[in-house]
């Protein structure tokens, strides 16, 4: 079994980052700790080992840090999803509403094809607008979502709410 109370010793909180009245879960202590980054990634992949991944795509930027190791140990691919005007070549993109103004997350045109089974991993999910575009992005390139892999929820922001299709699986709701 996965070693949940590990994983969730290595979360920081930081209170009023990036703005007063925020309290930020800060992997990294976790990213630093051999068992507790292996735990994690292993935790993040095994239900979906016997699911046929062709590319794991991670969003920028934590989500690279897990979806990499992720795609390795499922035997896929990485396929990064950037932020507006980071990827050089020619880009499908998908925008979404914040608190205050919009975002854009873009993948290559051609990173995904026509059927590909694509698992979506990041490391929070929180109000679910980050996740419910990707998932977007994923379908509108032709890939079918198998999955949306994230280390943790902030349950209060009823992110699942937004992803009602997809079934997400979280290792550990705060
Ligand atoms: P959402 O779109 O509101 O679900 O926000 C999720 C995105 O914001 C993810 O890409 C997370 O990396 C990031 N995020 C939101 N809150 C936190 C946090 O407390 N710690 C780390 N990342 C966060």
């Amino acid at each position: 079994a996965v070693d949940l109370a590990l994983i969730e010793s290595r979360i920081r909180d930081v209170p009023d980052f990036p703005h007063e009245g925020i309290l930020f879960k800060d992997i990294t202590p976790l990213l630093a700790h051999r068992e507790a980054f292996a735990a994690a990634v292993d935790g993040m992949s095994a239900p979906f080992r016997a699911e046929g991944v062709d590319h794991v795509v991670g969003l920028e930027a934590r989500g690279f840090i897990f979806g990499a190791p992720i795609a390795m140990a499922l035997g896929a691919g990485f396929v990064p999803a950037r932020k507006a005007g980071k990827l050089p070549a020619k880009t499908i993109d998908r925008s979404y509403d914040l608190e205050y103004g919009t975002a854009t997350v873009e993948i290559h045109a051609d990173a995904i094809a026509p059927g590909a089974r694509v698992l979506i991993v990041d490391d929070v999910l929180a109000t679910g607008g980050t996740g419910r575009a990707a998932v977007e992005l994923v379908r509108k390139a032709g890939g079918t979502v198998v999955g949306f892999s994230v280390l943790m929820e902030l349950a209060a922001l009823r992110g699942r709410e937004m992803l009602p299709d997809v079934e997400p699986h979280i290792l550990l709701s705060v």
